[in-house]
């Protein structure tokens, strides 16, 4: 970029306005593109960057360390094996992998002032437990000491129901996937730990900005039975039943260039529906996968300089299948509670797609675009203390004041309290995004399904304190008192707030509806004001373990999926608003708040009933990596090209910060990739010929885009075989090349 004249004026200026002491807030913005002097002289607390696209520096600024953080960032590859393991979120033992359509992503953020160090996850995956972020913690105190402990490593998940589970270690929450899968559990510990590293290696001179905007037509409540039982005096408080606001931290180093963004919303990352079994970050993952392109056009997918983390919110009851639900095969309108389905036909919600590829990217760009918006406007300077307060909770042993939502008050001459976990009946039905066939209805508050009658007990059975303290809820499963082989459902559970220089970041073990986020946002912004600081909370989901729902007391009296899912009982939300008010003066005030019991590790005491890949065979008079089925020689643009291999199965090497297939492109006599399994143009697609010889074949798909090149092309496939010994040996396969025209 050439530094014209009015470059240098822009410098005069800045040394002027440097010795005239306005050293802090100066923001120069140069557009030296132009013939007439388009620059301006901002001083104020608000910046947007001038080129968002562009990692080098684009504006010239004078900063005061002061108002200088230390702040890294960091992305890493965490995709979990493939095929053959179940998909954690549905809970449908029938929906496990079969090859990739997006990789999944762990992105971190480290903050640092003084002594004080947090680092923020996003995980591509449905939820992370404690029994992962030990892992991480311990692999981190190997490298670095106590810098990282279990108190300032905060790692949220995504909550993609496209992705491998077996590693919560809570029974019931891998007993879908058959049981606790050491190389999930693996893939995800070593994904997320090199996303820190890498954030750790790169801290540099940063400052914070917020701002937030609206998304429109990204999602809808799927429960608004339970969300009416809410009081209507709070109801009118807000627009409607959804929160519809996506809230960003920029991260912007001292130079003014971007570093990273932080962005929250809530919507379930439920685009892809129960019947899909390809790996996908779904509609978030879309989202960031975008932004990354967008700030980072010529980097590999994954591999962004500047990172674009998307992070769940208050989701719980809020999908992003736009359309109204509607039966299975009669396409009559449904609602799972008073309007069911014929015998064995499910009632569900889709689009706005036409398909669930389709639906996830139209989601996708629409969170996209809020973000891409909200970073190209003006935002506020983030300044101050960091600080992150984290405590243990035992659910069942709390008693806490009673919440008065429309005089919005702790009464604390009512205490309400905990319970032992437990679902009720409602959980068996589903929701509009993942129904069941059984014509189990939500909203049950009797439990007097016969068919869930059978099962109900299995368990454990419930005690009469636990009865009387669930009620209306009728328990299905008694989770909390089932220790067999290890316990059913996190008992002690983490709660962390995040004080990010005057942002609020609540980190909520869960999936609050939106009205629980809605009362959690107003408690902590009540403590804020009353401080006189300006109310900047975000609620985050899904933060540091999975306890399902929690759904407000009102909404818990209706017993739809997500109530039954509040684990401890119609009080779950209220024992997290205290603990948030108590947080957020602690985090203001700069004390501690007490630890808490930390739960205990049951990581050795887990079962699984998945097996192990015994062996590969390629079909006589073939080797791994033959070509079965060739690309058509010539290919327009638009076309979905297809190459067909002799495979092995991808569980022997999860191919992590590489792939399992790519689109390469003839360039002079070199062979360069083009597009590898991270691609949204992408699908690899595994199938097992023969379990019984070992044989099986792998197919990878490449929908070409409007803007490729025309060129030659062709498409290769980077497998591991698997002896009868255990020994793994890499191959490779290519196609014949073809030409686009
Ligand atoms: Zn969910």
């Amino acid at each position: 970029m050439a530094f014209t004249l009015v470059g240098k004026i822009v410098t005069a200026v800045v040394v002027l306005a440097v010795i005239g002491g306005m050293t802090a807030t100066i923001v120069l913005v140069v557009n030296d593109s132009s013939s007439d002097s388009e620059t301006t002289t901002a001083a104020t607390d608000t910046t947007s960057p001038t080129d968002a696209t562009s990692a080098a520096p684009s504006t010239t600024e004078i900063v005061d360390e002061s108002i200088l953080y230390r702040v890294g960032v960091g992305i890493a590859d965490m995709t979990g094996p493939c095929v053959e393991i179940n998909f954690m979120g549905y809970a449908e033992v029938s929906q496990s992998g079969e090859g990739l359509h997006l990789r999944q992503f762990a992105r971190s953020f480290i903050f640092v002032k003084g002594d004080t160090r947090i680092v923020l996850v996003t995980a591509e995956v449905q939820a992370v437990g404690i029994a992962v972020r030990r892992e991480v913690v311990k692999r981190l105190q190997e490298l670095y000491g106590d810098t990282y402990n279990l108190r300032n490593v905060i790692i949220t998940g995504t909550h993609t129901h496209a992705a491998p589970g077996g590693h919560l270690v809570d029974f019931i929450l891998d007993i879908s996937i058959l049981g606790f899968s050491q190389e999930t559990y693996n893939a995800y510990v070593e994904g997320i730990t090199r996303s820190i590293i890498r954030a750790h290696e790169s801290i540099v001179p940063a400052r914070l900005f917020y701002a937030q905007t609206k998304v429109a037509d990204a999602h809808r409540n799927r429960s608004p039975y339970s969300y009416l039982a809410n009081p209507e005096e709070e109801r009118i408080r807000y627009d409607g039943d959804t929160d519809d606001t996506l809230t960003q931290v920029r991260i912007q180093k001292a130079d003014g260039s971007l570093l990273g963004l932080m962005n929250w919303f809530a919507v379930h990352t439920t685009s892809m529906n129960m019947t899909n079994h390809l790996v996908s970050s779904d509609n978030l993952g879309y989202a960031a996968l975008r932004m990354e392109k967008e700030l980072n056009p010529f980097s590999v997918v994954g591999k962004p300089q500047i990172v674009a983390g998307f992070f769940s919110s208050n989701l719980g009851d809020v999908s992003p299948n736009t359309r109204d639900p509607r039966c299975e095969f009669s396409g009559n309108e449904c609602d799972n509670q008073y309007v069911i389905c014929a015998h064995m036909e499910r009632c569900f919600a889709e689009g706005p797609g036409d398909d669930m590829f389709e639906s996830t990217k139209i989601i996708g760009t629409r969170v996209f675009e809020g973000a891409w918006q909200v970073l190209n406007s003006p935002a506020e300077e983030l300044t101050g203390d960091l600080a992150v307060v984290h405590q243990f909770v035992d659910m069942p042993e709390q008693v806490v004041a009673k919440y008065d939502p429309v005089a919005q008050t702790f009464k604390t001459d009512e205490p309400v309290k905990g319970c032992f976990a437990a679902m009720g009946y409602s959980f068996a039905s589903g929701t509009i995004d993942g129904a069941n066939t059984l014509n189990i209805t939500q909203g049950n508050l009797e439990g007097n399904n016969p068919l869930l009658d059978l099962v109900s007990g299995v368990v454990a059975d419930p005690t009469e304190e636990d009865i009387e303290c669930h009620s209306p809820k009728p328990i299905l499963f008694a989770t909390g008192r089932a220790t067999f082989p290890l316990p059913w459902h996190p008992r002690v559970v983490s709660v962390s707030l995040i004080w990010l220089a005057g942002l609020a970041i609540l980190g909520v073990p869960g999936e609050p509806t939106t009205m629980s986020g809605r009362r959690m946002r107003a408690v902590v912004g009540n403590v804020m004001e009353n401080r006189g600081i300006e109310p900047r909370v975000v609620v985050s989901g899904l933060t540091n373990e999975y306890i399902h729902y929690v759904a407000t007391p009102e909404e818990y009296m209706i017993q739809r999926y997500e109530a039954a899912s509040t684990l401890y009982g119609p009080n779950t939300l209220d024992i997290f608003l205290n603990k948030f008010n108590e947080f957020t003066v602690a985090a203001i005030e700069g004390f501690d708040v007490e630890a808490g019991p930390e739960p205990a590790d049951y990581r050795n005491n887990t079962l699984s009933l998945i097996t192990p890949v015994v062996f590969d065979v390629s079909p006589i008079g073939r080797n791994f990596g033959d070509c079965l089925v060739q690309p058509e020689a010539t290919v327009k643009r638009g076309d979905i090209v297809r190459a067909t291999f002799v495979a092995a199965n991808p569980r022997n090497d999860l191919k992590q910060e590489a792939t399992h297939a790519a689109v390469q492109r003839l360039e002079l006599t070199e062979w360069v990739e083009y597009a590898n399994d991270a691609d949204w143009d992408t699908k690899f697609k595994w199938n097992r010929v023969s379990t019984l010889l070992g044989t099986s074949q792998v197919t990878f798909e490449w929908r070409v885009p409007e803007d490729a090149l025309l060129a030659r092309y062709r498409i290769v496939y980077y497998g591991a075989s698997r002896s009868v010994f255990g020994s793994i040996s890499p191959f490779m396969g290519a196609s014949d090349s073809f030409t686009l025209y």
